[in-house]
């Protein structure tokens, strides 16, 4: 048995290979075909058909190659992609091809740069490390969807994100592996005249050359850049090895690269931006480059400072002061030697924009330079507006709260990738396959009481059996591995597939309270062992390799999952990954938020729950402070009106006790005729019907164009 040499697929099948190698497979029927190919080598290789593709020998590809029903899936793939592939403008009848063209001139040729130092695509792209990346992965693929001409630019970690493991003691261990480009859908991106594009970036005195890779998302394009080029030194090669790697030295030259390496790619690449997307303040060198090219075209700085304006859009993600990239300028001044040349007087001018004082006395301020060079300021919730508009008030010296330059535009999820294939499908019975063209008009939802409780109960049943299937694989392998007990149990082995099932999973850090439910150890473990009605907690997460407070948050749940007082239904299931979280906010019951407000930007994670019938549990935070409606989920409100944090915790973890006990449980554990749980299956509809229409990047995607793009396009 020979692997295939992929030119040489079987005729009938030849363009299986380019349909692994554009990633809206993910959200397309195209999934069905990999899925169907083999689906045991599909779940061994987590879905990765690049990599299934290498692996099937040239007898089974034959075999597929007479499969009827393969086939017909096969065929209305690739007419998928041909039809998103091809031209843009209008389709043969007359009708616009994409919301966009319907909207917009389609004569434009401008395209969107969106840029972002985390693309989160699909796991085997394993460049991202959590929400700002999911986001920014959804952005990309809401707008291949409305035909949006974006192009997103970011970098190719070749060493990624970390794996995680937890040790026999609960210490999370950090494994980065190289990516293997063969297995992975990415591939050099060509200038027009066919030569791989790398570019040359200034940093200190010398120039770093910078490869760039693309990912193909239907409509969409993601140029990746690389510094991993024999030609450059080693300590330059390793700039791009790692997301989110090494200190602030590392991390501002990354930030130089991305920013600077990006423009000059999309310039290489024979692409002139109208919009320039920085999705957080890491991309914001992009605008010195922008003012290095204007003034060397001979723009005095006044006017180019106008023009960059006129063309850049920012979005804020963190409420957190700290949390906002900000150097000292001696660090400034020596990576961004070889920029000042050309730059002249305008150096000092430079400077000013990006100088801010968050506490620490003045340093260089990446969100500072972004605002003050930005014609349209977003935050990603209407609190976080708030929050921001604050925060930020040395920057507008002069203006009232409400007339500061901060707008809104609350965050949303991608729903093709989001929502669950079986609910799918139930929406189809009921709602008509338009539903997927139009799930952003809550009218539509409020057709979802004409799905029959039990038909509505069974898909939510399912779902929680993938979850459970999954996590007991997984804490079989934990256990293979090393022969301890001790992780096959934390990995949820003792978990009740019946149970009542709470899932909590992100980034593990103080402000998001992981181990708030623990406050009260006495009372919870009354609530999880109880016989008629129990409760179970699955938890998943990373803490960031520097973040020992999250370390030891994380090592505290996995004491608790080995605490026999829980009976064994607490849970730790490790490498949180997009494939993770797609299993755990489809298949739990109810998806648990306990951050402190208000440091929850947004959120994203209970969105995705809740669009698949998976109500939300959370404090009054980020999109919940919105997105709450009384009868879709429920509110924690502990209501301490003080600033000691530990009174504050108390309250809310009993305000989440209370609900939990006098709300959630009751109603999940009340059947009635043919043991349904009525009285919760009402609140799965609300859920569903609020959250899929509001929380959704299409309506994101379209708040933008409108509030941020269009204006940009118009000046
Ligand atoms: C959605 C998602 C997040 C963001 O979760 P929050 O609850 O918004 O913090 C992080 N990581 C992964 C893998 C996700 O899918």
């Amino acid at each position: 048995m020979t692997p295939p040499d992929l030119a040489a697929l079987p005729h009938r099948l030849s363009r299986l290979h380019e349909l692994a190698m554009d990633l809206s497979w993910t959200w397309s029927p195209a999934r069905e075909v990999f899925r169907r190919l083999d689906y045991r080598l599909w779940q061994q290789t987590r879905h990765n058909p690049v990599l299934m593709l290498r692996l099937m020998d040239s007898e089974a590809l034959a075999r597929a190659a007479n499969d009827a029903d393969l086939l017909a899936v096969y065929d209305r793939a690739v007419s998928g992609l041909d039809v998103m592939r091809t031209g843009n403008g209008h389709m043969g009848n007359g009708q616009p091809r994409t919301w966009w063209h319907s909207v917009v001139s389609a004569s434009t040729t401008d395209v969107v740069a969106y840029f972002s130092a985390e693309f989160a695509v699909h796991q085997s792209l394993p460049i991202y490390a959590g929400g700002l990346g999911v986001l920014a992965g959804d952005h990309c693929k809401e707008a291949s969807d409305l035909g949006i001409p974006l192009i997103g630019v970011g970098f190719m970690y070749p060493q990624g994100y970390f794996r995680q493991r937890v040790s026999p003691e609960g210490w999370q261990q950090e494994q980065y592996e190289r990516i293997d480009w063969a297995n992975a859908p990415v591939q050099r991106a060509q200038t027009r005249d066919r030569k791989p594009c790398i570019v040359q970036v200034p940093l200190g005195t010398r120039t770093v050359l910078v490869q760039v890779w693309e990912v193909r998302l239907g409509r969409v394009r993601l140029l990746l850049l690389d510094t991993d080029l024999e030609q450059n030194q080693p300590w330059d090669r390793e700039l791009s090895a790692r997301l989110y790697g090494g200190g602030q030295d590392t991390r501002l030259q990354q930030e130089i690269v991305l920013g600077l390496g990006g423009v000059l790619a999309l310039r290489a690449l024979g692409l002139t931006p109208a919009v320039w997307h920085l999705n957080e303040g890491h991309a914001a060198f992009v605008i010195l480059q922008r003012l290095r090219d204007l003034l060397a075209a001979g723009t005095p700085w006044e006017d180019a400072l106008v023009d960059v304006r006129r063309s850049t859009v920012f979005t804020t993600h963190t409420p957190v002061p700290a949390g906002h990239d900000a150097f000292p300028f001696s660090l400034v001044e020596q990576h961004l030697a070889g920029c000042w040349g050309s730059m002249g007087e305008e150096r000092d001018h430079f400077l000013a924009l990006g100088t801010y004082d968050n506490g620490a006395g003045p340093q260089f301020n990446m969100t500072a330079l972004a605002m003050r060079s930005a014609g349209a300021i977003n935050a990603v919730s209407q609190l976080h507006g708030d929050v921001t508009r604050e925060m930020f008030a040395p920057l507008w010296p002069d203006l009232a709260v409400g007339d500061r330059p901060v707008g809104a535009i609350t965050n949303g999820v991608h729903v093709p990738t989001w929502v669950a294939g079986g609910m799918a499908r139930l929406f189809d019975r009921h709602l008509g396959a338009q539903w997927r063209d139009r799930y952003d008009e809550p009218e539509l939802w409020l057709r979802l009481h004409e799905i029959p409780d039990d038909e509505l109960w069974a898909a939510r049943q399912a779902l929680r059996n993938s979850l459970f299937q999954f996590v007991r694989e997984r804490a079989r392998e934990r256990f293979a591995e090393d022969g301890g007990v001790s992780r096959a149990v934390a990995g949820g082995a003792m978990l009740d597939p019946e149970a009542l099932t709470i899932g909590f999973a992100r980034r593990f850090t103080g402000y998001k309270r992981p181990d708030l439910i623990f406050r009260d150890v006495e009372r919870l473990a009354r609530l999880v062992n109880d016989a008629r009605r129990p409760v179970q907690f699955v938890f998943a997460g990373k803490a960031h390799p520097a973040d020992e407070a999250g370390k030891h948050h994380l090592q505290q749940i996995f004491r608790h999952a080995l605490d026999s007082r829980f009976g064994g239904r607490i849970a730790f299931v490790d490498d949180y990954d997009l494939h993770v979280a797609h299993l755990l906010v489809q298949g739990c019951d109810v998806w648990l938020n306990n951050p402190r407000k208000p440091l929850e930007a947004s959120g994203t994670s209970g969105m995705k729950a809740a669009m698949n019938g998976v109500p939300h549990l959370s404090i009054g935070d980020g999109w919940w402070a919105e997105g709450y409606a009384g009868d879709n989920g429920w509110l924690i409100d502990g209501r301490a009106e003080t600033t000691d944090q530990g009174v504050v915790d108390d309250a809310d973890a009993a305000a989440l006790y209370d609900l939990l006990e006098q709300s959630v449980i009751p109603a999940f554990y009340t059947r009635g005729p043919k043991n349904l749980p009525t009285r919760w299956l009402a609140i799965v509809r609300r859920s569903i019907a609020t959250v899929t229409p509001r929380f959704s990047t299409r309506r994101m995607l379209k708040d933008y164009i409108e509030r941020a793009y269009a204006p940009a396009f118009k000046r």
